[in-house]
């Protein structure tokens, strides 16, 4: 009887100190702070227990339209580290990051990839396309940003990083493979994708599929009819099935363009919802990035092929 109280009391010492080590540990997490949830993602699975990850544009929210909120200011005077796209993807919020600069690392995750695999918009002369995260391959430039950024500044889990960030990076060619197969049996004059902004240059030339969007690689001006009538006319010549919105831009104006091939007796469907700017709802499979990318290539196979 003695020895089991003994033993118990041993147990419960044993785990009361180690609630407290936790608790330790949990303060002691790096605060690493990005603009996307694509990014994040990166910094959630390769950061792991080490650090208490946080991002500001949540589902449905348009980063190119994005302004930092009261809120977001005091999230980003907490941050040790943030992270961004770069690219001009966070137009509006360009210049509080480079203002915050100054006094810790604030990385575009756009920053290690060549120019030279950048594709060059021909909206504006010398801007590149910031939608870098739709090519799976490419994105892992990003994850390699991010796992030398968190090594910097905490050298003493370097190992532990380095382990997160290659089985991050394995699960990454799996998808691109993944994605790569899919998209190849939809038949190749039916390979066409229509969205609602130009997000998907970068998938486009990935994974072989011809892509348009009705705006610019920016949502900031709003189609206009000419934009609408030019789309039409290619949907109802090419003889496209479906069309695609984005969870972050308006679909108004998209179903201004299947109104108008109806009319030219040109039946187009609404293919479904792509994420593209901005991943899904916590909780559910596409508040991931691997989610995210597999819902939108099940969607586009499913309707295009
Ligand atoms: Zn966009």
């Amino acid at each position: 009887m003695g020895n089991r109280l003994i033993f118990l009391l041993f147990v419960s010492a044993f785990l009361f100190s180690c609630s407290n080590t936790e608790k330790k540990e949990n303060s002691d997490k790096i605060n690493v702070l990005s603009t996307t949830g694509m990014i994040y993602d990166i910094a959630l699975n390769v950061g792991g227990e080490k650090v208490n990850a946080q991002y500001l544009m949540g589902p449905g929210v348009d980063p190119h339209l994005y302004k930092a909120t009261q809120n977001d200011l005091s999230k980003m005077r907490e941050a040790e580290i943030i992270f961004y796209n770069g690219l001009h993807l966070e137009g509006k919020m360009q210049e509080t990051l480079e203002k915050i600069s100054n006094s810790k690392p604030v990385i575009p995750v756009s920053s290690g990839i060549k120019k030279s695999l950048l594709k060059e918009s021909e909206d504006f002369g010398g801007v590149y396309d910031p939608h870098i995260w739709f090519d799976v391959s490419l994105w892992k430039q990003a994850v390699i940003i991010v796992t030398n950024t968190l090594i910097k500044s905490d050298e003493e889990n370097k190992e532990y990083y380095l382990n997160n960030s290659k089985d991050y990076l394995s699960a990454l060619s799996a998808l691109d493979a993944w994605v790569k197969e899919s998209i190849a049996t939809i038949p190749e004059q039916q390979r066409v994708m229509i969205t609602a902004h130009d997000a998907f240059g970068y998938f486009g030339d990935a994974y072989n599929i011809e892509v348009r969007g009705l705006q610019g690689i920016s949502t900031r001006s709003e189609p206009g009819i000419r934009d609408i009538s030019r789309l039409t006319e290619y949907i109802t010549e090419n003889d496209i099935k479906a069309v695609f919105v984005e969870s972050s831009v308006s679909e108004k104006s998209l179903r201004a363009v299947v109104e108008g091939c109806r009319e030219k007796g040109h039946n187009v469907q609404i293919g479904g919802t792509l994420f593209s700017d901005a991943m899904g709802a916590a909780g559910t499979p596409e508040g991931t990035y691997e989610g995210m990318v597999r819902h939108n290539v099940n969607t586009i196979v499913n309707s295009l092929k």
